[in-house]
């Protein structure tokens, strides 16, 4: 049986990367926490690429 919705008395997850209070948290190659989405942004690979070969760095 899946849980759906927490009890009132258990904490609101927290991000352990920014410490926001997130429904997700993202796995680096499925293990280490990565983020949530709320300190991470999916980028377009095509154009951060051609970021990275310019040599802009942000
Ligand atoms: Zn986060």
């Amino acid at each position: 049986m899946e849980r759906l919705g927490a009890p009132r008395a258990e904490q609101e997850p927290r991000c352990p990367v920014c410490g926001a209070a997130c429904e997700w948290i993202y796995l680096y190659r499925g293990y280490d926490p990565a983020g949530c989405e709320e300190c991470l942004k999916r980028a377009d690979a095509w154009q951060w690429q051609r970021r990275e070969t310019c040599g802009e760095n942000r």
